[in-house]
C-alpha cells in the first residue's frame, strides 16, 4: 500500500544532528504533542538508480521494526517511533538522544576511570544481549554509534544505527566485509563470518579505548592493521596501563580472543567480576 501520510504534516524538522554516508539526521518536533525526536532522512532523488542505498535504508527500518515489536522499550537501545516512506524521501522518526556520541565524549575526556568504563560497558552489553536474544546482529558497533540519552554524566547509553544490522535467518542482501576496520572481528575479516561474537569483539575494542584513549590495533597501512587483528596482536605496554587493574585487562583478553568460539557472550560480560564489582546494579532509568 502506498504511503499516504506525509512526514511534514506531522512533524516540523529542525537543526541537523549528524550526517551519515547517505542520510541526514535532524531534530524533529511532533506538531500535535510538541515532543522532540530525531529523524533520519534518505533523499531518494540524490540516489542514482544503481545505488542500493534505498534497499539498505529499508533494511535498517525492518531491523528497527523487529526490535520495536520484540523488545518494545529498552534503556540501551534506540527506539523507532514512526516511518514515512514517501515518493521523494524516506524518514525514520526515532527517540532523540540529546547527549551526543560516546565517540565525542572519549575525545573530550581522553580516557575513563574503570568505574565509569564498567558502567558504560554494562549498559552496552545489556542492550547488545537484548538484541542478540531476538536474533539481531548489529555489525557496526563503535563509539560513533553509541549515543547518550542526556548530557548528564549519569546518562543512559544507547545502541543505535542499525544500517548494517542483520536479522538472523533472514535473507541478507549485503555481502562483503563492512563496518570500521578498527572494530572488525577476525572471523568477519577473514571469512565474512559475522556472528554474535563479532559484535562482542567490538566491545573489547571499545573497552580498550575507554581505558587508554587509543585503539588496540593500529598501523599505518590497512593491510598491517588487518594482520594484527588476525593474530590478535595488541599490548598493554604503554604506561597508562600500569594503573589499570588485572581484572580489566583480563576482561579485554577474554573479549579480544581470535577464535570466536572461545569469546565471551554479551551476557557473560555482564556476569564478569570486573563489571560486577565496578558497576554492580543497573542504574534506575529516569
Ligand atoms: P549513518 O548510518 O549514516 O552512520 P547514523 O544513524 O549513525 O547514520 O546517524 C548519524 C549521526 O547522527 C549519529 O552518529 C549521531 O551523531 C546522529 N544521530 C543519529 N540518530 C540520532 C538520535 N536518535 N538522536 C540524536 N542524534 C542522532
Ligand atoms: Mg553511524
Amino acid at each position: 500500500m502506498p504511503e499516504t501520510r506525509k512526514f511534514l504534516d506531522y512533524y516540523t524538522s529542525a537543526e541537523e544532528l549528524g550526517v551519515g554516508g547517505f542520510s541526514t539526521v535532524r531534530k524533529a518536533v511532533n506538531k500535535a504533542t510538541k515532543q522532540t525526536y530525531a529523524v533520519k532522512t534518505l533523499d531518494k532523488s540524490k540516489n542514482s538508480p544503481h545505488s542500493n542505498d534505498l534497499a539498505l535504508f529499508r533494511s535498517e527500518i525492518l531491523v528497527m521494526a523487529h526490535i520495536l515489536e520484540n523488545i518494545k522499550e529498552h534503556p540501551n537501545v534506540v527506539r523507532m517511533v514512526d516511518v514515512f516512506d514517501e515518493p521523494k524521501q524516506v524518514n525514520i522518526v526515532m527517540e532523540l538522544c540529546k547527549g551526543g556520541e560516546l565517540f565525542d565524549r572519549i575525545i573530550d575526556k581522553g580516557s575513563y576511570t574503570e568505574k565509569d568504563a564498567a558502567n558504560l560497558i554494562r549498559q552496552v552489553c545489556t542492550g547488545l544481549a537484548a538484541i542478540h536474544d531476538i536474533g539481531v546482529l548489529h555489525r557496526d558497533m563503535k563509539p560513533e554509534n553509541l549515543l547518550f540519552e542526556t548530557e548528564s554524566d549519569e546518562s543512559n547509553l544507547k545502541i543505535m544505527d542499525f544500517g548494517l544490522s542483520h536479522i538472523q535467518g533472514s535473507q541478507d542482501s549485503m555481502t562483503g566485509v563492512f563496518g570500521s576496520l578498527d572494530y572488525i572481528a577476525p572471523e568477519a575479516l577473514a571469512f565474512r563470518h559475522y556472528c554474535e561474537a563479532s559484535d562482542v569483539w567490538a566491545i573489547g575494542v571499545i573497552l580498550y579505548i575507554l581505558l587508554c584513549g587509543y585503539p588496540p590495533f593500529f598501523a599505518e597501512k590497512p593491510r598491517e592493521k588487518q594482520a594484527s587483528i588476525m593474530k590478535g596482536e595488541y599490548d598493554f605496554d604503554d604506561e597508562v596501563w600500569e594503573d589499570v587493574s588485572d581484572a580489566a585487562k583480563g576482561l579485554i583478553r577474554d573479549l579480544l580472543v581470535v577464535d570466536h568460539k572461545q569469546r565471551m557472550s554479551a551476557k557473560q560480560v555482564l556476569a564478569h567480576p570486573w563489571v560486577q564489582e565496578n558497576s554492580p546494579v543497573a542504574r534506575a532509568t529516569p
